[in-house]
């Protein structure tokens, strides 16, 4: 097998082999690495233009019923600060991000069962009235078909669900037993049938992770088609059972970044905030590696400490909403302009 090969049929054919692929990745280099960001980024600009999109991240909640290894706001987790917005709140954020330039809201949030789906549709509607023009992503975790269509009537557009790992015995080590791959994979394919633009994604590096279990994520993306694709890097939290597990590297998740969006020519891809946390300049890097989307911190700022899902966590400085202007300076130094549109998927 040949790396440039590869790489090269990924860009004309957007597709590879298993076996491609985890050579791909298991012989990566300096150089490969280079060839495949500068085919990803003529990729990203013949379908996009030098245009990046921003979303405004809202995140709703800290209380979560769910118990995943990895994350900070899990349920066992004693020590994690828990609130949640009230409607206003959450339509005081959207305000404050419409003036701002985001016309897409994505609210983000534990499994809460405070939102249940009338609380929840009540809120999606009220912000399809206030904001007709804007886009409403929701990422709530998994919830019954019947829940995701009463979300979909109420306004929202879109749903970011990662399915975290495509390997269910992979899943299994980073989940508690109640949850399931299967079950996860129900909810997207019920997301994606209802008319969301759906999003799936998964942690790099994140603990007992291989290279066939990223085979099987970038697999999975190719078949599953998603209009989105979140994927950053794992990073531990101290109160969490993975506190003393390594954090996944940059430079790798970059690299994954690009083979998806040569595998997956139009889909929105967001440079991640754990991205940025990780690497100083790290959603740049995104960006030049084939990245089209980026999802500024537009919570209250009295909350934004309180969303911490791993360590670090970036939500004010660059990471912030009200930093657009700054955001909108960075990515003109890289040759990039933030635009004010919905970026809705395009086929
Ligand atoms: N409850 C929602 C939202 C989860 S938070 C849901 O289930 O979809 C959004 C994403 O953050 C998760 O899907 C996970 O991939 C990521 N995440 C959680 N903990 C993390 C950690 N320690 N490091 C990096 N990413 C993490």
């Amino acid at each position: 097998m040949n790396t440039e090969k590869i790489i090269e049929k990924l860009y004309e054919n957007a597709e590879a082999s298993r076996g491609e692929l985890e050579f791909l990745i298991d012989g990566r280099n300096e150089e490969t690495a280079q060839k495949l960001s500068a085919l990803a980024r003529r990729r990203a600009l013949e379908n996009f233009g030098n245009k990046i999109y921003v979303r405004g991240l809202i995140e709703i909640s800290s209380f979560c019923k769910n118990d995943c290894l990895y994350c900070g706001i899990r349920r066992s987790n004693g020590k994690a600060q828990r609130y949640r917005l009230t409607k206003d709140e959450i339509l005081e954020c959207c305000r404050e991000g419409y003036g701002l330039g985001f016309r897409t809201f994505v609210l983000q949030g534990g499994e809460d069962a405070f939102f249940t789906d009338d609380v929840t549709a009540g809120i999606v509607a009220s912000i399809r009235a206030g904001f007709p023009d804007c886009a409403i992503t929701l990422s709530l975790g998994e919830r019954s078909r019947e829940s995701y269509e009463k979300l979909f009537r109420a306004g929202a557009n879109r749903y970011l669900l990662r399915h975290e790992t495509a390997t269910p015995e992979h899943y299994a080590k980073l989940h508690p037993k109640e949850l399931s791959l299967e079950n996860r994979m129900e909810c997207l394919r019920a997301l994606k049938e209802i008319g969301f633009q759906t999003g799936c994604g998964f942690m790099v590096g994140s603990p007992f992770q291989t290279t066939a279990d990223i085979v099987n994520d970038l697999m999975f993306i190719k078949s599953f088609s998603p209009q989105m694709v979140g994927i950053g890097p794992f990073i531990p939290h101290h109160d969490t059972p993975f506190a003393d597990k390594p954090a996944g590297a940059a430079e790798l998740t970059v690299f994954l970044l690009s083979v998806v969006r040569l595998m997956n020519p139009k889909v929105l891809l967001p440079a991640t905030t754990a991205l940025g946390t990780i690497e100083d300049g790290g959603r740049e890097r995104g960006v030049l590696a084939g990245c089209n989307v980026v999802m500024p911190n537009l919570s209250p700022l009295s909350v934004r400490k309180k969303y911490m899902l791993y360590d670090n966590k970036l939500s004010t400085g660059e990471e912030a909403a009200e930093a657009r202007a700054a955001l909108e300076r960075r990515m003109e130094k890289i040759g990039y302009r933030v635009v004010t549109e919905r970026g809705d998927y395009k086929d």
